[in-house]
């Protein structure tokens, strides 16, 4: 998809932001402690390679994504650190991501052997992760009995080096702590069944490391943290405290395109779903579902100039129409999401309006928005 630069519709990322939320996740880890970068998805919607090349500058040992392209298009941006990919790759990749340093999950004993066939005949070593699954139910090792066949089958085995072992917590970001405590009780019981030595040993992600939930972890997965948002999205925690001050860096700002008065009985997008009950005035901004700015933000209030207006009408492919209190010019600044936590169109309240998370706002956001660094 192309990016459209001739459109007046951006998403801006304050790197300063960025850089800013990992110093401080830094200063909250243990000493030994390292924190590895999230950069999945595009950066969670804010752009892979100038997120990563900030997380360097604020001193990420390493970086998480989510698959093998990912991790390639940070080594194609020069970066050498460590890259974890978090899901499962195909074992026929495993030399592409040996030959580029790039470090991958196992997930099952079948998936060792299958990635042992592919590296046999090469002078390749793959750096591995175990996955456990100690209760996301996704990925990873479940049963002893095919943990322990795995660790033999690593034990001086020449194509693998066991750099990591790791689980994810499904509800780090809840005040309930019951679920957590036996994912780290499985995670642990999986921990003592090892009888190879991984370099790091790992389960925190953001929500684990800033609500201070203190197990052990060689590493920080910070993901969300990064992009100065709260992981705890979660109506019935709302009283877990971060250790970290957070400072969202995204915003997504637009511009009117056209104001006019409609009269009464006219209508306004497809379907008609509003219908003007007196004059009033539409704008319409250059923004769609294919930007990621979904139907279900219909009703949502934005900023144009300084009033908080209302969508009316289905939102289009390309474009949405606001009912506003008064005319304002065509060029009239747009702000569908602000980066300021006390603004109610923050990303927070975007995504509790159409039923979400922050997260999957973010990441929705189409490749046809720029994204503008400052
Ligand atoms: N680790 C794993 C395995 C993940 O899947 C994710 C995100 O989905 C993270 C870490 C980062 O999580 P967060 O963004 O909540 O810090």
């Amino acid at each position: 998809m192309i990016a459209g630069i001739h459109r007046p519709a951006v998403v801006k990322v304050n790197l300063g932001a960025i850089r800013q939320n990992i110093e401080n996740e830094i200063k909250n880890l243990q000493p030994e402690q390292k924190l590895f970068a999230v950069v999945k998805a595009n950066g969670y919607g804010h752009g892979a390679v100038p997120v990563a090349k900030t997380a360097l500058k604020a001193g990420a040992s390493g970086f998480c994504v989510a698959i093998l392209d990912e991790a390639l298009e940070l080594r194609r941006a020069d970066i050498v650190k460590p890259i974890l990919v978090l899901g499962v790759v195909s074992p026929e990749y495993a030399p592409i991501a040996a030959a580029n340093d790039i470090s991958l999950t196992v997930p099952s004993l079948e998936w060792l052997k299958k990635a042992e066939k592919e590296l046999e005949n090469t002078d390749l070593q793959l750096k591995i992760h175990l996955g456990i699954d100690s209760g996301m139910g996704r990925i990873g090792f479940y049963e002893d009995e095919e943990f322990t066949e795995a660790n033999d089958f690593l034990k001086d085995n020449p194509h693998f080096f066991v750099e990591g072992m790791f689980c994810h917590f499904a509800s780090a970001d809840s005040a309930v702590d019951t679920y957590f405590q036996k994912q780290v009780a499985k995670f642990n019981h999986m921990k003592s069944l090892l009888k190879i030595k991984p370099k790091w040993i790992h389960c925190d992600n953001t929500a684990a490391s800033i609500f201070g939930k203190d197990i052990p972890s060689d590493i920080v997965r910070y993901g969300i943290g990064i992009y100065g948002l709260n992981p705890s999205s979660n109506p019935s925690s709302p009283d877990l405290k971060s250790n970290v001050e957070l400072k969202p860096a995204l915003s997504f700002v637009s511009e009117l395109t056209e104001v006019k008065t409609i009269h009464q009985g006219d209508g306004v997008g497809y379907g008609s779903t509003f219908v003007a009950d007196e004059d009033t005035i539409i704008g319409t901004v250059p923004v769609g579902y294919a930007d990621g700015w979904i139907r279900h933000f219909q009703g949502f209030k934005v900023k144009v100039g300084d009033s908080y207006c209302p969508i009316v009408g289905r939102i289009c492919m390309d474009q949405f129409m606001v009912k506003m209190p008064k005319k304002m010019p065509v060029g009239t600044k747009v702000v569908l999401i602000s980066d300021k936590p006390e603004d109610p169109n923050n990303i927070k309240a975007a995504a509790d309006y159409v039923d979400t998370i922050h997260y999957e706002v973010a990441c929705l956001l189409s490749d046809r928005l720029p994204r503008v660094y400052y």
